[in-house]
């Protein structure tokens, strides 16, 4: 469907600022004659450019983190909490100019990016308060004679490599934690979304961080680099955001030199409402799952499973709010859904609900793809989905919401599990006693109780199954970047 005309335009006035910004960085000219250029997906122009490194390069860059990570290593707890710290403070200074980068080369609206801002730089102040507490342990052996010491060592270099949905808080997420424990690291962003990135480093450099402890690689060539990076002895860790099937290459790649491994990749979440439920949050908390960073979040509700009895008015709640949303460019005033990142997924979500619709899916609104320039599909809502429909057996990763109808607390347990992903799961129900049988029955690493957006940086995030292994934010997000040791001292008593 083609309706050009009812897209909201961007003011020129954000846009220019944005601009402004790319400049600032040095990303506004092709400084070297292999360039990657990055794009608007509002109207697939140039807004600038980041160097194409190839895999020399980006052994390079592991020497010069290397070498500045001996003294790194060395540093008190304090001083790097007082660094991030700073880079903290950095960051909510410039969260203006952060967020306008993250909208111009990503889409989403400026609201989400200012909302990405504070959640990505919360990664950062979190971990500056870490670093001084997670420092050891004294326990005494169970049949005595020996005191059993803990130390946390940093594990060493850190390859980090991040996708294109969160281009600053996937970076902080990963660098933050690597900093406290005492890591160098080498960040490969996403190539569709390298600018933030670079300009996050940036600001980590203007507060403190040694110039060559972080490495921002960019390439065109994302198998070179880690095919290069993940060989060499230097590296001993590796995190990964992004998919599930990247995900397998790089434990493969990790599986050579027994890399310390993290991993979050794809998800594909179950939305169950019961009966019971309250119907105005339950609609809330599902249009925020859905929509936040326009549908294109690992934890973005997946299969919304609804029971009978609340579902025609679930349904309907959750229709009229789709249809309100403005869609247009991330910049303009009032709009509720940007572009999508590219063309490659406005096709493949176009061929989601084709194929839904061809099973049966009941479209219950009518616009969704658009034609370019600019990469757009407007929200839709699919009823009466078939479980075996494309679009509830993989990841949407866009506007789309699949609805399910199930009659038992059984049936909708089971269906929510029937799946090789298990990141994030949703309940909601007004019955306390129901809302922890079915959260503690959910498959998955993290579950939101009358809740559309669990994620919080002192919270654990992180799948089971396919979605991953390991853990981000929080206590076990720092362990992510250190390698527990112990010392048995042997104590001859002296009575
Ligand atoms: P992707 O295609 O897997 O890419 C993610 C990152 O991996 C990008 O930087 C990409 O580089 C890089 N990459 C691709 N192939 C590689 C290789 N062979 N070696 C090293 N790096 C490689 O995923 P995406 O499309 O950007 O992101 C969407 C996926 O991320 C979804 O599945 C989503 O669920 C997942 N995600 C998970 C979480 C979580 O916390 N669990 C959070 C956000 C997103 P290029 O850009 O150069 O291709």
């Amino acid at each position: 469907m083609s309706k050009p005309d009812t897209l909201l335009s961007p003011d020129p006035m954000f846009r220019a600022a944005a601009a402004k910004v790319v400049a600032r960085i040095g990303a506004d000219r092709a400084t070297v004659p292999n360039a990657i250029p990055v794009h608007d997906p509002h109207d697939d122009s140039v807004i600038g450019y980041v160097p194409d490194l190839d895999a020399d390069q980006a052994l390079e860059a592991v020497s010069r983190a290397d070498a500045a990570g001996r003294s790194w290593a060395a540093t008190t707890p304090r001083h790097r909490a007082d660094v991030l710290r700073r880079w903290y403070d950095l960051l909510i200074d410039n969260a203006d100019d952060i967020a306008l980068l993250i909208t111009l080369e990503m889409g989403k609206t400026l609201a989400d990016a200012r909302a990405e801002v504070t959640y990505g730089a919360d990664f950062v102040r979190w971990y500056a308060e870490e670093a001084t507490r997670h420092t050891g342990t004294v326990r005494e052996a169970p049949t005595g004679g020996a005191q059993l010491l803990t130390r946390h060592a940093p594990v060493g270099l850190a390859v980090l490599i991040t996708p294109w949905n969160f281009p600053l808080a996937m970076a902080t997420r990963k660098i933050a934690p690597a900093l406290a424990a005492g890591c160098p690291a080498v960040v490969k962003p996403a190539a569709l979304t390298p600018l933030t990135t670079l300009f996050a480093v940036q600001l980590a450099v203007e507060a403190g961080v040694p110039e060559d402890l972080v490495q921002a690689v960019t390439t065109s060539d994302a198998g070179a680099f880690s095919n290069a990076v993940l060989a060499d002895p230097r590296v001993r860790k590796v995190s990964f955001t992004g998919s599930t099937s990247v995900g397998k290459v790089l434990l493969r790649l990790a599986a050579n030199n027994v890399l310390k491994s993290s991993m979050e990749l794809g998800g594909n979440a179950p939305f169950v409402v019961f009966d019971d439920a309250d119907l105005e949050r339950a609609v809330e908390g599902a249009f925020i799952a859905k929509m936040r960073n326009g549908g294109q979040s690992c934890i973005a509700a997946n299969r919304f499973l609804v029971q009978d009895g609340i579902a025609d008015a679930f349904v309907e709640g959750l229709t009229e709010r789709l249809t309100s949303l403005r869609t247009g460019s991330g910049f303009a005033p009032g709009v509720g859904l940007g572009p999508m990142v590219d063309h490659k997924a406005v096709h493949r979500l176009q061929g989601l609900v084709d194929d839904a619709v061809g099973r049966g899916a009941k479209l219950r609104t009518d616009a969704h793809s658009y034609e370019g320039p600019g990469s757009y599909f407007g929200a839709v809502l699919l009823d009466h989905v078939p479980g075996d429909a494309e679009v509830a057996t993989t990841e949407i990763f866009g506007p789309i919401a699949a609805v399910q109808r199930f009659s038992t607390q059984e049936e909708a347990v089971a269906r929510a599990n029937d799946t090789e992903f298990g990141l994030a799961g949703y309940v909601f129900t007004e019955s306390l006693d129901r809302a922890f049988t079915v959260a503690d029955s959910l498959a998955t690493g993290i579950v939101g109780i009358n809740q559309g957006v669990p994620s919080n940086a002192a919270a654990p995030f992180g799948g089971i199954k396919e979605s991953g292994l390991g853990r981000e934010g929080s206590t076990e997000g720092l362990e992510e970047y250190q390698e527990i040791r112990f010392y048995n001292l042997a104590l001859r008593s002296t009575s």
